[in-house]
């Protein structure tokens, strides 16, 4: 009989278990590794200005480290957009919803470019030099010359005696005016200084505060303007008629939203050919995005780590980011638990397109050539409309024209202000928040974890470039909150101009 020693027993069971390792592993395959993981998802609600801006922002902020993650944005209609829409009169295209830019509005300038888009100017006009008049109900009482001419001396002297005109009546108020619309859009371009020193904002007070914007939210137009004793009939008049026009509202609305307001009427005006809505479409193209049309978010519900969106078409989507980039006031969305927002109201604005002709009766005249292009209103409950302005000049006696009014226009109205009307088309707008001074703003972050909300914005002002704006602090707060990317780190930045790039160029 062999004796082994242990050494030996050892060696020998070693080279069994190995030779019976080897024989698995030729045999059987290798068990499955473990899925990969899913990429962060960040699930935004809207695709208008402010949930596409969204989108760009985060993909051109995200640095390589923090750059795997999934956008997707769930729309409820079957186009992207929005408020910036359009409408087609006989064939014919025009803004419906939001129609004009600012020419310091960097965001839009800098989608533009990037977008390949062409800039048209001004928007809302059928001539080189439109006028106004200002209607109480019986007579105009004030009205400037337009003149449709391309030599640009005879439209430098009608702008001359419009001026002129314009003095007369309101005087030097006109200068207070314009130096207090300056002055607040000079604090707005602080939200285009370099993100190097630019703070991420966790609240809207906070941000507006950091601007020097925050006090004009505290108070009215109105109170404000008489404060830095404007004439009373400038308020009355031309100051009115502007906000009735950009914001369907008296001079009761925020001093912040009025200043917007006042700067919508400066020069230099500008929209995008073939309409507004083509930067939230580009900009969704452009940053990789599962777009979800007709996709409408019925909740949000936040489970563990994740929130689950679940939409009317009853799929359900997980996300570790999500971002409400709509106005919260009319639509139908169960959180869960339960989100706090201040209560707030949206003025609705009727826009009403006609192609026809305006009775110059109605205005107590006896030519449609004496009514002015862009009839403006003061504040009388029993004026039907805010405005009317023509759109298109067919010939003299066919022209598109567009009113817009805070309650609907029925025929019968219609039928007293146009000798006659070939089209009307009319469309319902939640347009803006009805502005209350002193404002309250809701969070921009709803629960204190990853769900937040763009409109938040809104209260300080409703107008595209403020979307974008607010979705860029959106984002930045997504990058260094959820992901830890530091403020300032980027990928994409040599690919795209940013803000601060896009300032030196102008
Ligand atoms: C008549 C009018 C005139 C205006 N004029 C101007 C102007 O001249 N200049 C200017 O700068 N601004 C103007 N504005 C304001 C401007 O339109 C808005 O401030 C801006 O477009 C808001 O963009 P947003 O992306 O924040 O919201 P929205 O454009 O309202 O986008 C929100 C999107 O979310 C979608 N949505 C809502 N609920 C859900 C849901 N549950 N699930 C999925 N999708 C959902 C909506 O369908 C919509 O497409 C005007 C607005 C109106 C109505």
């Amino acid at each position: 009989m062999v004796v082994v020693t242990s050494p030996t027993l050892i060696i020998l069971s070693l080279l069994l278990i190995i030779l019976l390792l080897l024989s698995v592993s030729a045999t059987d395959p290798p068990p499955p590794l473990p899925p990969p993981a899913e990429p962060t998802a960040v699930c935004i609600v809207g695709a208008g200005i402010g949930g596409s801006s969204l989108a760009h922002f985060l993909r051109l902020y995200s640095s390589p480290d923090h750059a795997d993650f999934r956008i997707r944005i769930f729309e409820r209609n079957g186009f992207v957009g929005g408020r910036m829409a359009t409408v087609n009169v006989s064939g014919d295209i025009f803004e419906a919803g939001a129609s004009i830019l600012h020419p310091k509005n960097f965001y839009a300038l800098e989608y533009t470019k990037l977008l390949n888009l062409t800039i048209k100017e001004p928007s809302s006009s059928s001539s080189s030099s439109p006028s106004l008049g200002i209607w109480d109900g019986k007579k105009f009482v004030f009205k400037t010359l337009g003149f449709d001419s391309d030599l640009p001396f005879v439209q430098k002297l009608v702008s001359l005696a419009n001026s002129v005109l314009t003095v007369l009546r309101y005087g030097f108020s006109l200068l207070k005016m314009e130096s207090f619309v300056q002055s607040t859009v000079a604090k707005f371009l602080r939200y285009y200084e370099s993100r190097e020193s630019r703070p991420i904002f966790e609240s809207v007070e906070e941000m507006l505060k950091w601007a020097g914007l925050y006090n004009l939210t505290t108070t009215t137009l109105g109170l404000k303007l008489a404060d830095i004793r404007l004439s009373p009939l400038l308020i009355e008049e031309l100051v009115t008629v502007i906000t009735r026009i950009n914001y369907g509202q008296s001079v009761a609305i925020s001093g912040l939203a009025g200043a917007v307001s006042l700067a919508g009427a400066d020069g230099g005006l500008w929209s995008i050919k073939g309409g507004n809505w083509q930067m939230a479409s580009g900009l969704i193209d452009h940053s990789n995005v599962a777009l979800h049309l007709h996709e409408e978010i019925e909740s949000i519900s936040s489970i563990g780590k994740y929130y689950e969106l679940n939409s009317t078409n009853g799929k359900s989507y997980k996300c570790e980011v999500a971002v409400v980039a709509t106005p919260l006031d009319e639509v139908s969305i169960r959180f869960t638990p339960l989100v706090s927002i201040p209560k707030r109201s949206l003025q609705h604005t009727h826009a009403t397109f006609v192609r026809g002709l305006l009775n110059p009766e109605y205005f107590g005249l006896d030519a449609v050539s004496k009514i002015p292009e862009l009839v403006g209103t003061i504040e009388d409950p029993d004026l039907p409309f805010s405005s009317i302005s023509v759109l298109k000049r067919h010939d003299e006696k066919d022209m598109t024209y567009k009113i817009f009014s805070r309650k609907p226009l029925d025929d019968d109205v219609l039928d007293t202000i146009f000798s006659f009307r070939a089209e009307t088309i009319r469309i319902n707008w939640g347009a803006y928040p009805h502005y209350n001074a002193p404002e309250e703003f809701a969070p921009f972050i709803l629960d204190g974890r990853h769900l937040y909300y763009v409109n938040a914005f809104e209260n300080a002002a409703s107008t595209m470039e403020t979307s974008a704006v607010s979705a860029e602090n959106i984002a930045r707060l997504i990058l260094s909150r959820f992901f830890g990317q530091p403020p300032f780190s980027s990928s994409n930045l040599e690919s795209h101009s940013d803000s601060g790039t896009l300032r030196a160029d102008l």
